[in-house]
């Protein structure tokens, strides 16, 4: 069961790894310049111990329930394997203090209270001992204002950005999107990186632009993504049930 199972992941990441060296290589860029994010959320903990085992250092969650004990589970498993965890789903505020428990990283920022409560959390795990570096943060941004999907809409980003590099609990590491359907990709990841490029432009820190995923990681690169949320196209299909 587990060698199948490795077998299958390690021939995903292989074909994943080569898209991103295909991508980086069409769009004159170092393959080291985009990082990887297993997005293991519907899969269990054991998928991202072999990943851990195959390279993987990054690893993405969209929910706290599902990612607090999987990232324990892993811990666990692997103390000696250092791996970084990264939030990039919807969350209510009242979930900031268990996310700063297992998450290196959150993505989907997209409000100021959203902030301010994660900026709390962090401050306490600090004072609690349980964290020692400040929690690095990305902004959502939404290109089509869809509020289901959340997202800050373009015209908020600068303010938003302003807001969160006031905190010094928070370190803006750059912007997150996802391509909406209703939008050729090649378009909507050019947009979204030069909105990443304003804010960078009053926020040195903020280098990331996380952009592409399984079915459009190829175009994202060739728009300076430099870090790809890839799920499907590692570990499988998560089927009908799940989110
Ligand atoms: C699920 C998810 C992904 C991964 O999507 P795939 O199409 O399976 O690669 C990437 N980003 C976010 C925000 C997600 O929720």
């Amino acid at each position: 069961m587990t060698e199948e199972r490795r077998a299958q992941l390690e021939a995903g990441l292989a074909d994943v790894r080569e898209q991103i060296a295909d991508a980086c290589r069409a769009a004159g860029r170092s393959p080291d310049e985009v990082k990887l994010l297993a997005v293991t959320k519907t899969f269990p903990a054991s998928d991202a111990i072999l990943l851990a085992g195959l390279g993987v250092t990054d690893f993405a969650e969209n929910r706290d329930q599902e990612a607090a004990p999987k990232a324990a589970e892993v811990a666990l498993a692997l103390p000696d394997t250092p791996v970084r965890w990264h939030m990039v789903g919807r969350m209510q505020r009242n979930k900031a203090r268990s996310i700063v428990g297992w998450a290196d990283e959150v993505q989907s920022v997209d409000s100021p209270r959203l902030a301010a409560a994660l900026a709390k959390a962090a401050a306490g795990a600090r004072t609690r001992g349980s964290r020692t570096e400040p929690l690095s943060v990305l902004i959502q941004a939404s290109l089509d204002g869809d509020p289901e999907r959340g997202g800050v809409p373009l015209s908020g980003l600068l303010e938003l950005a302003d807001e969160i590099g006031r905190s010094g609990e928070l370190i803006l590491r750059g912007v997150m999107g996802v391509a909406p359907l209703s939008m050729d990709p090649r378009a909507a990841f050019e947009l979204l990186s030069k909105a990443a490029d304003r804010v960078r432009s009053d926020h040195p820190t903020a280098v990331e632009l996380s952009a592409g995923m399984s079915g459009d990681l190829a175009v994202a690169i060739g728009q300076g993504s430099t870090c790809v949320r890839v799920g499907t196209g590692l570990l499988g299909y998560r089927g009908l049930a799940s989110p």
